[in-house]
Protein backbone atom coordinates (compact mmCIF):
# COMPACT_ATOMS: atom_id res chain seq x y z
CA UNK A 1 0.00 0.00 0.00
CA UNK A 2 3.20 2.25 -0.01
CA UNK A 3 1.81 4.24 3.32
CA UNK A 4 4.42 5.49 5.75
CA UNK A 5 2.76 5.29 8.83
CA UNK A 6 6.00 5.41 10.59
CA UNK A 7 5.19 9.31 11.88
CA UNK A 8 1.68 8.61 13.62
CA UNK A 9 3.03 8.34 17.09
CA UNK A 10 4.95 11.69 17.08
CA UNK A 11 1.59 13.26 16.19
CA UNK A 12 -0.61 11.60 18.72
CA UNK A 13 -0.96 13.47 21.91
CA UNK A 14 -2.75 10.43 23.48
CA UNK A 15 0.26 9.19 23.95
CA UNK A 16 2.49 9.91 26.25
CA UNK A 17 6.08 11.43 25.86
CA UNK A 18 9.00 12.72 27.64
CA UNK A 19 10.02 16.30 26.91
CA UNK A 20 12.97 16.00 30.07
CA UNK A 21 15.94 14.90 28.02
CA UNK A 22 15.53 15.99 24.58
CA UNK A 23 17.42 19.57 23.50
CA UNK A 24 16.00 21.94 20.77
CA UNK A 25 18.39 21.47 18.23
CA UNK A 26 18.36 21.68 14.48
CA UNK A 27 18.61 18.06 14.38
CA UNK A 28 15.67 17.44 16.18
CA UNK A 29 13.64 14.13 14.93
CA UNK A 30 10.14 15.83 14.84
CA UNK A 31 11.44 17.96 12.15
CA UNK A 32 11.00 14.89 9.61
CA UNK A 33 7.36 15.56 9.53
CA UNK A 34 5.84 14.71 6.29
CA UNK A 35 5.68 17.34 3.99
CA UNK A 36 1.79 17.50 2.87
CA UNK A 37 0.39 15.48 6.85
CA UNK A 38 -2.77 16.43 5.32
CA UNK A 39 -2.80 14.75 2.75
CA UNK A 40 -1.31 11.32 5.13
CA UNK A 41 -4.29 11.93 7.74
CA UNK A 42 -6.46 12.06 4.49
CA UNK A 43 -4.82 8.86 3.09
CA UNK A 44 -4.96 6.75 6.99
CA UNK A 45 -8.85 8.03 6.65
CA UNK A 46 -9.91 6.46 3.73
CA UNK A 47 -7.87 3.39 5.12
CA UNK A 48 -9.41 3.31 8.16
CA UNK A 49 -12.87 3.65 6.93
CA UNK A 50 -12.26 0.80 4.02
CA UNK A 51 -11.18 -1.54 6.54
CA UNK A 52 -14.28 -0.55 8.93
CA UNK A 53 -12.52 0.36 11.41
CA UNK A 54 -13.48 4.17 11.67
CA UNK A 55 -17.09 5.45 11.08
CA UNK A 56 -16.45 9.11 8.78
CA UNK A 57 -19.60 9.93 10.61
CA UNK A 58 -18.54 10.14 13.81
CA UNK A 59 -15.13 11.56 12.87
CA UNK A 60 -17.21 14.59 11.39
CA UNK A 61 -19.08 14.83 14.65
CA UNK A 62 -15.37 15.16 16.78
CA UNK A 63 -14.32 17.64 14.37
CA UNK A 64 -17.75 19.57 14.35
CA UNK A 65 -17.24 19.22 18.18
CA UNK A 66 -13.97 20.89 18.65
CA UNK A 67 -14.51 23.93 16.01
CA UNK A 68 -17.59 24.82 16.42
CA UNK A 69 -19.04 23.47 20.02
CA UNK A 70 -15.73 23.84 21.61
CA UNK A 71 -13.28 26.74 21.37
CA UNK A 72 -11.41 29.48 23.07
CA UNK A 73 -14.94 30.90 24.06
CA UNK A 74 -14.66 28.62 26.66
CA UNK A 75 -11.05 29.38 27.75
CA UNK A 76 -12.05 33.36 27.73
CA UNK A 77 -15.37 32.57 30.42
CA UNK A 78 -11.96 31.32 32.51
CA UNK A 79 -9.86 34.23 32.14
CA UNK A 80 -12.70 36.37 32.38
CA UNK A 81 -13.61 34.94 35.94
CA UNK A 82 -9.96 34.90 37.12
CA UNK A 83 -9.74 38.72 36.50
CA UNK A 84 -12.94 39.24 38.12
CA UNK A 85 -12.46 36.99 41.24
CA UNK A 86 -9.23 36.91 43.36
CA UNK A 87 -10.93 33.62 44.75
CA UNK A 88 -11.37 32.07 41.65
CA UNK A 89 -7.81 32.85 40.63
CA UNK A 90 -6.16 31.26 43.86
CA UNK A 91 -8.07 28.43 43.32
CA UNK A 92 -7.40 28.66 38.99
CA UNK A 93 -3.62 28.60 40.22
CA UNK A 94 -3.69 25.76 42.41
CA UNK A 95 -5.76 22.96 40.56
CA UNK A 96 -6.36 24.26 37.36
CA UNK A 97 -7.94 21.20 36.00
CA UNK A 98 -10.52 20.31 39.18
CA UNK A 99 -11.71 24.06 38.56
CA UNK A 100 -12.40 24.36 34.75
CA UNK A 101 -14.10 20.69 35.25
CA UNK A 102 -16.14 22.22 37.55
CA UNK A 103 -17.33 24.66 34.71
CA UNK A 104 -17.99 21.61 32.80
CA UNK A 105 -14.60 22.12 30.74
CA UNK A 106 -12.84 18.57 30.87
CA UNK A 107 -12.24 15.71 28.16
CA UNK A 108 -10.35 14.73 25.79
CA UNK A 109 -6.70 16.54 26.03
CA UNK A 110 -7.81 18.38 29.19
CA UNK A 111 -6.99 15.75 32.00
CA UNK A 112 -4.09 17.88 32.88
CA UNK A 113 -4.64 21.64 33.07
CA UNK A 114 -2.19 24.06 34.68
CA UNK A 115 -2.97 27.64 34.15
CA UNK A 116 0.18 30.12 34.30
CA UNK A 117 -0.67 33.88 34.83
CA UNK A 118 1.10 36.73 33.25
CA UNK A 119 2.59 39.59 35.39
CA UNK A 120 4.47 42.68 34.60
CA UNK A 121 7.62 40.40 35.68
CA UNK A 122 6.86 37.36 33.00
CA UNK A 123 5.26 36.65 30.14
CA UNK A 124 4.25 33.13 29.58
CA UNK A 125 3.98 31.55 26.02
CA UNK A 126 2.97 28.33 24.94
CA UNK A 127 4.25 25.34 22.50
CA UNK A 128 4.78 21.26 22.01
CA UNK A 129 7.54 21.41 21.12
CA UNK A 130 7.45 17.64 20.41
CA UNK A 131 3.95 17.55 19.06
CA UNK A 132 0.77 19.93 19.30
CA UNK A 133 -0.17 19.21 22.49
CA UNK A 134 -3.10 21.48 23.70
CA UNK A 135 -6.00 21.88 26.27
CA UNK A 136 -8.71 21.01 23.66
CA UNK A 137 -11.39 21.61 26.24
CA UNK A 138 -10.29 25.25 27.00
CA UNK A 139 -9.34 26.38 23.66
CA UNK A 140 -10.69 23.97 20.63
CA UNK A 141 -8.42 22.47 18.27
CA UNK A 142 -5.26 23.81 17.71
CA UNK A 143 -4.40 26.48 15.23
CA UNK A 144 -2.10 25.32 11.86
CA UNK A 145 0.91 27.30 12.80
CA UNK A 146 0.90 25.71 17.07
CA UNK A 147 1.64 22.38 14.94
CA UNK A 148 4.44 23.59 12.76
CA UNK A 149 7.73 22.54 12.61
CA UNK A 150 8.40 26.30 12.87
CA UNK A 151 6.92 27.65 15.85
CA UNK A 152 8.20 24.55 17.74
CA UNK A 153 10.97 25.15 17.23
CA UNK A 154 11.65 28.84 17.29
CA UNK A 155 9.09 29.43 20.17
CA UNK A 156 11.76 27.91 22.67
CA UNK A 157 14.96 29.02 20.97
CA UNK A 158 14.16 33.33 20.03
CA UNK A 159 10.65 33.45 22.18
CA UNK A 160 10.89 37.12 21.72
CA UNK A 161 11.32 36.79 17.67
CA UNK A 162 8.04 34.34 17.43
CA UNK A 163 6.46 36.98 19.53
CA UNK A 164 7.44 40.00 17.34
CA UNK A 165 6.37 38.26 14.31
CA UNK A 166 2.58 37.78 16.13
CA UNK A 167 2.96 41.76 16.92
CA UNK A 168 3.68 41.50 20.08
CA UNK A 169 6.51 43.62 21.55
CA UNK A 170 7.03 43.20 25.85
CA UNK A 171 8.41 45.94 27.85
CA UNK A 172 12.60 44.76 27.62
CA UNK A 173 12.37 44.28 31.70
CA UNK A 174 9.70 41.36 30.93
CA UNK A 175 10.87 38.05 31.32
CA UNK A 176 9.29 35.06 28.66
CA UNK A 177 8.67 31.80 30.11
CA UNK A 178 8.22 29.28 27.38
CA UNK A 179 6.20 25.99 28.68
CA UNK A 180 6.47 22.81 26.82
CA UNK A 181 3.52 21.38 27.01
CA UNK A 182 2.80 17.65 26.98
CA UNK A 183 0.44 14.98 27.17
CA UNK A 184 0.43 15.02 30.34
CA UNK A 185 0.51 18.70 31.18
CA UNK A 186 -1.32 21.12 29.00
CA UNK A 187 -1.03 25.13 29.71
CA UNK A 188 -3.51 27.54 29.74
CA UNK A 189 -2.27 31.59 29.59
CA UNK A 190 -4.13 33.68 31.86
CA UNK A 191 -3.44 37.24 30.39
CA UNK A 192 -2.59 40.83 32.02
CA UNK A 193 -6.21 42.34 32.46
CA UNK A 194 -6.11 45.06 30.16
CA UNK A 195 -6.69 48.76 31.67
CA UNK A 196 -9.59 50.69 31.28
CA UNK A 197 -11.76 47.25 32.07
CA UNK A 198 -12.73 47.93 35.62
CA UNK A 199 -16.47 47.56 36.48
CA UNK A 200 -16.62 45.35 33.32
CA UNK A 201 -19.13 42.10 33.89
CA UNK A 202 -17.79 38.84 32.80
CA UNK A 203 -18.85 38.19 29.95
CA UNK A 204 -18.06 42.11 28.36
CA UNK A 205 -14.30 40.98 29.74
CA UNK A 206 -14.65 37.17 28.33
CA UNK A 207 -15.02 39.54 24.86
CA UNK A 208 -11.34 40.98 25.08
CA UNK A 209 -9.93 37.37 25.54
CA UNK A 210 -8.47 36.11 22.30
CA UNK A 211 -7.41 32.29 21.33
CA UNK A 212 -3.74 33.51 20.37
CA UNK A 213 -3.37 35.35 24.21
CA UNK A 214 -4.08 32.22 26.14
CA UNK A 215 -1.39 30.58 24.18
CA UNK A 216 1.11 33.48 25.42
CA UNK A 217 1.46 34.52 21.45
CA UNK A 218 -1.02 37.67 22.07
CA UNK A 219 -2.18 40.18 24.30
CA UNK A 220 -5.70 40.37 25.12
CA UNK A 221 -8.34 43.31 23.40
CA UNK A 222 -8.07 46.54 24.56
CA UNK A 223 -11.71 48.06 25.60
CA UNK A 224 -13.42 49.96 22.87
CA UNK A 225 -12.97 53.61 23.93
FE1 LIG B 1 2.22 17.27 21.84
Amino acid sequence: MGLDIAFQPRNACAMPHDHHDHDHDADHPHSHLPSDPALRVKALETVLTRKGLVDPAALDEIIDTYQNRIGPKNGAQVVARAWSDPEFNRALMHDATAVVAEMGFYGRQGEHITAVENTPETHNMVVCTLCSCYPWPLLGIPPGWYKSDAYRARAVREPRAVLADFGVSLPPDTAVRVWDSTAEMRYLVIPRRPEGTEGMDAEALAALVTRDSMIGTGLPKEPAT
